[in-house]
């Protein structure tokens, strides 16, 4: 095996790792947490592509709130599940 074979499959490994903890993530969300709009207080989860490709900043995301439209930071927080 050549050594730039080797390179490409550790790149093909680490890419796929970061797709699978990204995936994880979405997942995890969606099912646990939402994101509250610091605005309005609109509870809400963006569409999947939106959350994947938000700009992420320290814990949250920056995204924009389909309730007032404003362009936010925002972190997840729990939902709760009781309704
Ligand atoms: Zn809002």
């Amino acid at each position: 095996m050549q050594a730039y074979e080797i390179l490409l499959l550790i790149g093909g490994g680490i890419v796929l790792l970061v797709l699978l903890l990204a995936a994880r993530n979405a997942v995890h969300f969606y099912r646990h947490e939402q994101f509250v709009c610091p605005t309005c207080s609109y509870p809400f989860r963006p569409r999947l592509r939106k959350y994947l490709f938000a700009p992420n900043a320290a814990g949250g995301k920056i995204l924009t709130c389909p309730n007032c439209g404003a362009k936010e930071y925002m972190e997840p927080q729990k939902r709760d599940n009781t309704r």
